[in-house]
């Protein structure tokens, strides 16, 4: 019997081994430019202007003014394990630098064409270097700037198989601004502009100004519900701003955390953080914070993650309670409070005028949705005219009268009582319990056939509504309603871009977005349906995480989320009182829909107390 060959073991040449490092170290074109953006603030520049060609496949552009290279840096710097900030090996238990491993350089070099040209402020010309696929192809002397410009073209045009998995521009231009921000946030006193095909996305001059720098990198919007934080525990110093409990967000992307300047995702942390918020925002939504923690280099190692974006720490406990109390403290002291305080008080003195009704509000809503249930047309009848479309179709049968919306009707439900029931032939099973009551004007209670089921009336009708909204949008039955005057928001640049890049998508669902260039966004027509809500609130929550919505599923499940807040905001809710009739009528248009036994937000609609259940503890068996 013959062995095969045994393969042997051979040393990998530098550029195969650059090329498979850069695997780690270069996702995407965010990656490079979030390397090539920390090695300019590590060479101490005081402006960076970055430019960008192909959401980044094309070209990304870095140009700064710090110290430079001299000829002999410029070559060394592409090789692997050459850096100049870990003089020695202690250094690397105390990193002060934003870089200190030497890779990624000579990693993206590897992946890209690459061009390199530099001057140092004692030289009277700089040097160029031309790097291909890891292979120098040109150097020399040429003219430049004092400062360092590092021209990142076509990226991963060696490696075909990343470069599939590279997103549409639009998506990786998010990924990239979304960077440039992170970084930007931490240092305020340098100037950054972005630029994508020649637009000016961003551009933030340099100033000691931590609050001019939040509102432009995270939009307008947030500046006047910034409220500061400073506080120190030992050698450990919490500082930075927290946006008041109003302005969150749907993901933990509001939540920006910066350990020695260094940005980070720490889950205790950022617990930490939504623990200090916890009963001031719902679950589920996340609160906006720029948060920076600063303690001595030797207490943190920042050698964990490849793309160094974790962080350990010698004393977490410490730093989790410094963090807590800290957010705590300026959470405790409710800053917001105080001037609505101030506001509602004076509205009521000088213009002798009641504060608005916030349950009177609530209520007209209630009805207002109640009044698109009972209202729809028969064959004769024109379009309803409002709503999120022509039909209120899922629920209620295509003909029957029409029931008179009743503003002032006499309870919520009312609209529904007179609907005839659905006539799916014998009724379902919500149809068939008979209800016995209503407990706390929030659970409808039941006799079921095998028990007592007790259905939360704001989860059972908000699954309703949700189901009628995602019927119109799936017919595109939805109508859009022009605004006056079109509205105009400021984003942070990611959420900017994401917008820009759905705007199609979004047409369907009634909206009229374009971008006006940075972070602006104009707003020209909204659904009907949501004319009269606060757009800015509504906007947000569609575009929490759309920055990684590449497909048209992902984009169904914004929408549904979407859907879902639109839902929730229009139906009954814990402590409307209901009449029999009333939970009789949710109870009949809860069978005819699909997935009925969870809220869209995933809370249970019932739940049932079997009779044995009923038994065994009156000890009955
Ligand atoms: P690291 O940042 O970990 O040292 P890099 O591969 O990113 O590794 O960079 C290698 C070296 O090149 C740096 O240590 C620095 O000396 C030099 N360098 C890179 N970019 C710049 C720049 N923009 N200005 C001045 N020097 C730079
Ligand atoms: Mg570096």
């Amino acid at each position: 019997m013959s062995t095969p060959d045994r393969p042997r073991i051979r040393r990998l040449p530098e550029a195969l081994a650059n090329k498979i490092a850069a695997g780690e170290v270069v996702e995407r074109p965010a990656s490079v430019l979030k390397e090539l953006v920390e090695n300019s603030l590590d060479a101490g520049a005081s402006r960076i202007d970055v430019k960008v060609m192909g959401g980044g496949r094309d070209l990304v552009e870095v140009v700064d003014d710090g110290v430079g290279m001299d000829p002999g840096d410029a070559l060394l710097c592409l090789e692997r394990h050459a850096t100049s900030k870990l003089p020695d090996e202690a250094a690397l238990f105390a990193i002060r630098t934003l870089g200190f491993r030497g890779e990624a350089l000579p990693s993206i070099a590897a992946v890209s064409r690459l061009t390199l040209l530099t001057r140092t402020a004692d030289a009277l010309e700089g040097t160029r270097v031309e790097i291909e696929g890891g292979r120098v192809v040109s150097q020399g002397a040429a003219g430049a700037p004092v400062g360092t410009s590092i021209r990142v073209a076509d990226l991963f045009f060696n490696v075909p198989a990343r470069r599939k998995f590279l997103r549409r521009p639009q998506t990786e231009m998010g990924h990239l601004s979304e960077a440039l921000v992170r970084i930007a946030l931490a240092y305020p006193k340098v100037g950054f502009t972005l630029e994508h095909e020649g637009r000016r996305l961003l551009s933030s001059p340099g100033s000691d100004d931590l609050r001019e720098r939040i509102a432009a990198a995270l939009g307008r919007e947030v500046h006047p519900h910034l409220h500061p934080v400073d506080d120190g525990r030992g050698e450990i110093r919490v500082h930075g701003y927290v946006a008041a409990p109003a302005v969150t967000k749907t993901s933990t992307r509001g939540l920006h955390l910066f350990v020695n300047g260094r940005f980070v995702r720490d889950r205790q942390l950022h617990h930490a953080i939504t623990r200090a918020y916890e009963g001031l925002v719902d679950r589920g939504r996340s609160p906006v914070v720029v948060l920076f923690v600063d303690l001595p280099p030797e207490e943190v190692d920042v050698n964990v993650h490849p793309q160094k974006h974790e962080v350990r720490f010698a004393e977490g406990r410490r730093v989790y309670e410094a963090v807590a109390s800290a957010v705590g403290r300026t959470l405790a002291a409710a800053p917001w409070l105080g001037g609505e305080r101030k506001r509602y008080a004076l509205a009521r003195e000088d213009e002798g005028e009641a504060p608005k009704d916030a349950y009177a509000e609530h209520r007209a809503r209630v009805l207002a949705a109640l009044d698109r249930y009972g209202r729809r047309p028969t064959s004769e009848q024109a379009p309803l005219p409002g709503g999120w479309g022509r039909t209120g179709a899922v629920p209620i049968r295509a003909e029957g009268p029409a029931v008179p919306s009743r503003p002032d009707g006499p309870s919520p439900l009312a609209a529904l009582e007179a609907l005839p029931p659905p006539d799916e032939g014998p009724s379902g099973y919500f149809g068939s319990l008979r209800v016995i009551g209503q407990l706390r004007a929030s659970y409808i209670l039941c006799e079921g056939e095998d028990g007592l089921v007790v259905i939360d009336q704001h989860a059972a009708h908000e699954r309703l509504e949700f189901e009628r909204l995602r019927a119109l949008w799936a017919e595109q039955q939805v109508v859009s309603q022009p605004l006056l005057v079109p509205q105009v928001l400021e984003l942070p640049l990611g959420q900017a871009q994401a917008l820009e890049a759905h705007a199609e998508r979004l047409a369907g669902l009634g909206f009229d977005l374009s971008s006006l260039g940075g972070g602006s966004v104009a707003v020209r027509a909204v659904p009907t349906a949501l004319a009269h809500r606060d757009i800015v609130a509504v906007i947000d929550e569609l575009v929490g995480d759309l920055t990684d919505v590449d497909s048209d599923a992902a984009f169904r499940e914004a929408v549904d989320r979407l859907l879902a807040t639109v839902a929730c905001h229009s139906v009954v809710r814990a402590g409307d009182r209901l009449s029999l009739a009333e939970c009789e009528a949710l109870l009949a248009r809860m069978d005819p829909i699909p997935f009925r036994a969870n809220c869209p937000h995933g809370r249970p609609v019932a739940f049932a107390l079997e009779s044995r259940e009923l038994e065994r503890r009156f000890q009955r068996r």
